[in-house]
């Protein structure tokens, strides 16, 4: 295989990060800028979280706004990205015998759109989106991840958009920001360990590694996304932190990429 994109994991953290301009994302428009032009993006967002696997099949999905209570600016967003049917059938087919539904409700969710209006804030590259089928276990994630990584050598990025830790009980919603929770920290580095040393398993049966994940990971929508990014990994690939940082305490801003 000579040329592949990269699959990167974002860590999209309060969705007010759309419209604010911080040093995570500033970090995001340089990845953008750094990467080659992809054909198009197939996102896995931790906020389309569903009893089924789907795929965005509308030629102009729409800017969903799924969150309550943020200042009316967020609600005005729009990422007028078009869709890409033929990729939403690639990816039905690359996943066969598993029933994937060709949607038209879902569009874009702020997962996937308050990311990439810094990477790719002219919003021309077409997305499709990709759910994460609740009812199922981690493995089932990191395998669709595996099924789909020839995707790369096609000019299609794939893009994770979750939080590595990610607890919203512990969250600093107000102006101050507090230090790292300690067990966040730890997940975090472990984390980071296990991903450059190749070692997937453990990443996958999270749920053995103790009360650091348990508490990093309370529900495991903001986390799936990572293990697509993960199973699309070439052979002897390296992997790369190009943004780090923890918001609030307990949200992991940390993307993660392959290539
Ligand atoms: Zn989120």
């Amino acid at each position: 295989m000579s040329e592949v994109l990269p699959a990167i994991f974002f860590g999209h953290g309060n969705p007010m990060n759309a419209v604010l301009n911080n040093s995570y994302t500033e970090a995001w428009r340089r990845i953008g800028k750094q990467t080659t032009r992809p054909k198009a993006i197939l996102s896995i967002s931790a906020h389309w979280f569903v009893p089924e696997t789907g795929v965005t099949i509308s030629t102009a999905p729409k800017t969903i706004h799924d969150f309550g209570g943020f200042p009316q600016e967020l609600y005005q967003v729009q990422y007028p990205a078009p869709g890409d049917p033929d990729l939403a059938r690639r990816v039905q087919k690359m996943l066969a015998p598993l029933p994937v539904q060709l949607d038209n409700s879902w569009g874009l969710d702020h997962g996937t759109w308050s990311v990439l209006r810094h990477v790719y804030p002219g919003a021309d590259i077409p997305v499709v989106q990709l759910s994460i089928d609740e009812s199922q276990p981690a493995s089932f994630h990191f395998e669709i991840g595996r099924k789909l990584a020839p995707l790369r050598a096609e000019d299609i990025l794939i893009v994770g958009s979750g939080n590595l830790v990610h607890n919203l009980h512990t969250y600093a919603w107000g102006k101050h920001m507090p230090d790292p929770y300690d067990w966040a920290v730890r997940f975090e580095e472990g984390a980071k360990q296990m991903m450059t040393a190749g070692e997937d398993k453990p990443l996958i049966d999270y749920e053995k590694l103790g009360r650091d994940a348990m508490l990093s990971i309370p529900t495991p929508d903001h986390y799936l996304p990572l293990l697509y990014v993960i199973g699309t990994r070439q052979r002897g690939e390296a992997v790369t932190f190009p943004v780090e940082g923890v918001d609030g305490g307990s949200i992991s801003m940390l993307t993660v990429q392959l290539g």
